[in-house]
């Protein structure tokens, strides 16, 4: 089997946001690029999380086609192979249905910048693709045209959330951030109103947490 390490890093990535509740039943998906290509291992279509293995993941090219795996490829294969050939910055995505994310998206509302954490690892409200029926080319076409200038995030319109890393632990990372942002900007509108963080500060915070960490 070619790309054991992509492999390893898509498996642990399924089995990281089945644990952390940021998916239900079989629905959301995990990838990662494969060198410079238009070449991706994804997650197999419909499969338990609890089950999956190594050999279950699916080598997909830039076509859709499946090169190598004895499972159907996710459903959302246009998706995460639209984001590889408009991002080249992009190494690994991340698709989930987690809750309070969910709720902006449908809601139509984008996610503004409320903790610092979310300026540090997003760095800019995180916006909502116009609605298309989940894993269609119009899904990732929207998706795409929203990630614009940049965007590590996106939320899909009625459905759910597509996170964008370098590695597979950023694109893991902003998806557990922007859970915790979802569900604590709820609680604060509760409470008498978020507090947005300025465009400036965004800036300053995003900048300064390059240097986070040993
Ligand atoms: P899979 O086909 O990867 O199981 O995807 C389900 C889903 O999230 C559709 O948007
Ligand atoms: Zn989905």
């Amino acid at each position: 089997m070619e790309y054991q390490e992509e492999r390893r890093q898509v498996l642990a990535a399924a089995r990281k946001i089945s644990g952390a509740g940021l998916v239900t039943g079989t629905w959301g998906n995990v990838s990662a690029r494969c060198g410079e290509k238009d070449l991706m291992i994804v997650t197999p279509s419909g499969v338990s999380y609890d089950t999956l293995r190594m050999e279950d993941m699916v080598l997909v090219d830039g076509s859709g086609q499946v090169l190598e795996g004895r499972l159907k490829p996710s459903s959302e294969v246009s998706l995460h192979m639209g984001i590889y050939k408009n991002r080249p910055d992009v190494k690994a995505i991340i698709h989930t249905h987690s809750l309070y994310a969910a709720a902006f998206a449908v809601a139509g509302k984008s996610l503004p910048v409320i903790l610092e954490e979310t300026a540090q690892v997003i760095g800019h409200e995180v916006p909502v693709a116009d609605y298309a029926l989940c894993g269609t080319d119009s899904l990732a076409a929207n998706a795409v045209k929203a990630l614009r200038k940049d965007k590590q995030a996106v939320l899909l319109a009625n459905h759910g959330l597509v996170t964008l890393g370098s590695s597979m632990a950023e694109a893991l990372k902003k998806a557990q951030v922007i859970e915790k942002t979802s569900q604590v900007f709820i609680y604060a509108q509760i409470l008498g109103g978020a507090k947005i963080i300025s465009q400036e500060d965004t800036a300053r915070l995003k900048e300064k947490f390059k240097n986070y960490g040993q």
